[in-house]
């Protein structure tokens, strides 16, 4: 699973620091060091890493730290501390909307990242809470992503709703909710088309969606294996259509995870859920502290 290596060069570093009693400010440097070089190796953003390190630095080599009765296990907690405001501090839900309204969510994300998959899981989920969602084929070039996604939605148990290929995402957007509301469906998930790169058609599709309906939340999906570029892919989206939140997929592969720690910090938007496998029951919502638990072993 993605962490592993840092999880293991971090617990190299603390153990070093628990072992000895008392510590000096050069100790707490060189540790920090290792903390850093780790952190890029994990491939967490540059700009991230140097301002976490210094944020770090601050707090631990204060006099009430290295005259304390533990110093290395209170660098730890400061570590640990950082590393959950890094992710964000709180679990953040995805936005219903109130009452019976309708909400309508729009998926958003390139080709391969994992959205129809995505899409189905988090139906599983609402479904689990009651709720009645749609799933909506939006992404009319690939027929093989509307026979996935009806075939996901099957496995899922939730209604589907397609127009071919035939059709404008934006219509076919339009007449999903048109059908939600007659259909008693109160939350309806747009899955919508993605390219190989970030690129203008694209943006204009999801714009036009923005335009015909209205999208209550926009979330996107990105694969934690493109490490660096899922950060780049979800800064780019957010200038250009805004989002809302992030799913971060694949975080159970051989990953180095640095996005999973990126995104929150480069581009202001919660990470709302992990994608830990291919089966549609493994989604896990995202949080920060258990996360950081997880990386700091
Ligand atoms: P889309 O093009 O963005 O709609 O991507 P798909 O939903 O078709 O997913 C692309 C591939 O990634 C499929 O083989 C999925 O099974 C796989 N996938 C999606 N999410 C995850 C995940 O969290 N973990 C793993 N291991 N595979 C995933």
């Amino acid at each position: 699973m993605a962490f592993d290596s840092l999880s293991e060069k971090l617990q190299n570093v603390f153990k070093n620091l628990r072992s000895k009693g008392r510590l000096t400010e050069d100790d707490v440097k060189a540790a920090l060091k290792e903390v850093k070089m780790a952190l890029l190796e994990a491939d967490v953003n540059f700009k991230v890493v140097k301002g976490f390190i210094k944020d770090v630095q601050e707090r631990a080599v204060g006099q009430d730290v290295m005259n304390g009765l533990n110093p290395g296990q209170m660098v730890i907690k400061i570590v640990n501390e950082e590393l959950v405001k890094l992710m964000g501090s709180e679990t953040t839900e995805i936005k219903l909307q109130p009452g019976s309204a309708i909400t309508v969510i729009m998926m958003a994300g390139l080709q391969g990242a994992g959205k129809t998959t995505t899409t189905a899981k988090l139906a599983g989920k609402f479904k689990l809470k009651g709720k009645k969602p749609l799933l909506v084929a939006c992404d009319v070039y690939r027929p093989a992503a509307i026979k996935q996604l009806e075939i996901n939605a099957e496995k899922q148990g939730v209604e589907m709703f397609s127009m071919g290929d035939k059709n404008k995402p934006a219509d076919i957007a339009k007449a999903a909710v048109e059908h939600a509301a007659k259909n008693g469906n109160n939350i309806v998930i747009l899955d919508t088309a993605g390219r190989l790169h970030v690129d203008e058609d694209m943006m204009a599709e999801l714009q036009e969606i923005k335009e015909v309906v209205e999208v209550h939340q926009t979330i996107l999906v990105v694969d934690a294996m493109t490490g660096q570029d899922a950060v780049n892919v979800a800064s780019s989206f957010n200038d250009k259509i805004g989002i809302d939140g992030v799913i971060v997929t694949k975080l159970d592969g051989d990953t180095r995870g640095g996005a999973a720690l990126s995104i929150k910090a480069v581009t202001g938007r919660p990470i709302l859920y992990v994608g830990m496998g291919e089966k549609l029951s493994d989604l896990e919502q995202f949080y920060p502290d258990r996360m950081a638990s997880r990386i700091l072993g």
